[in-house]
């Protein structure tokens, strides 16, 4: 459902739509079936956990790089480097926005992270374009943040991913240029990009960035004193029945961020009906199970955090 709907909305905006009127719908079914593919078919099938078959997982990790981003750096960052150390300071990349915001208590203040709570927002839509070209920059320095990559790529890697960005060059921009005007192509192409990195920079944040959960110090053991506890205390849920279907839908599991972070390696819609299990658990242990009670207060919660981190004295 989701590759057809990529499909029929760009052949609408590249080849049927003539005038605004008729583009924009196209454009915004584009962006909401470009979401759903990261979060419910790339995020899965990078985490080999879209269907059993090894072939189907590979095959569906490369959405990455038709989307733009490297799926070979993605694995080492979101697999390795975020879900095996995650909101630990100085290692999870995820956190680490400097010198643009404040996201950890540990990480140091500047005087414009006053003003982050406001700016970050329209920052967040340049996700996938800043994954993009840094992926070359990764290639040569062979790091990820501060992370040095455990090994480097192979030469297949190498191919795949110039491969993955040929790719997506060719169909977000060389194809439509040959039919419209190169500005027009331009135009769609950033504002597709950045509202798709928006919606996707703000549904990873709403897990491990807010003021409910908690961060873990650069000197603390590697995965936390228990690993399963360390992902507990760093990641918080949106509670299912706090936001719409539609919006359910196109998170893709990534509201039961806590199920995924336990057993990564299950396919998000296994994730219901794990959650009320894990939760009794948590309760018989007295163990904190972090949920934001809707989507709403999610993003608020998310929102509180980038503002208590712009200020000098939280910490
Ligand atoms: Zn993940």
């Amino acid at each position: 459902m989701i590759g057809s709907m990529v499909f029929g909305s760009y052949v609408g905006l590249v080849f049927i739509a003539d005038r605004p009127a008729m583009a924009l719908p196209f454009a915004a079914v584009l962006i909401v079936a470009l979401v759903a593919t990261g979060t419910a078919v790339m995020h899965d099938a990078n985490h080999g956990a879209f269907g059993r078959p090894r072939w189907l997982n590979q095959t569906l990790a490369f959405t990455a790089d038709v989307l733009g981003a490297s799926s070979w750096f993605w694995r080492h960052q979101h697999n390795g480097i975020h879900h095996g150390n995650t909101n630990v300071v100085g290692i999870d990349a995820d956190i680490e926005q400097m010198p643009f915001a404040r996201l950890a208590p540990a990480q140091p203040w500047k005087p414009w992270y006053r003003f982050q709570h406001i700016y970050m927002w329209p920052l967040y839509g340049f996700l996938t374009l800043r994954m993009l070209l840094l992926d070359f920059t990764g290639l040569f320095t062979r790091r990820i943040g501060s992370q040095e990559l455990p090994r480097g790529p192979k030469r297949r890697d190498v191919i795949e991913l110039f491969a993955g960005k040929a790719l997506h060059l060719s169909w977000a921009l060389i194809l439509p240029m040959l039919f419209h005007r190169w500005w027009i192509v331009l135009v769609f192409y950033f504002a597709c990009s950045w509202t798709v990195g928006l919606v996707l920079a703000t549904f990873f944040q709403l897990a491990h960035c807010n003021d409910l959960v908690g961060f873990a110090d650069l000197d603390a053991p590697r995965r936390g004193h228990d690993f399963s506890i360390h992902q507990l205390e760093t990641t918080a849920n949106v509670h299912t029945g706090g936001i719409s279907r539609p919006v359910g839908w196109l998170m893709g599991g990534l509201n039961h961020q806590i199920e995924h972070h336990l057993a990564p390696g299950v396919p998000h819609p296994a994730y219901p009906a794990m959650a009320d299990s894990v939760r009794n658990v948590c309760e018989r242990r007295g163990i904190r199970y972090h949920v934001h009670p809707t989507f709403r207060a999610a993003v608020a919660s998310h929102a509180r955090w980038l503002r208590l981190m712009g200020t000098p004295d939280a910490g």
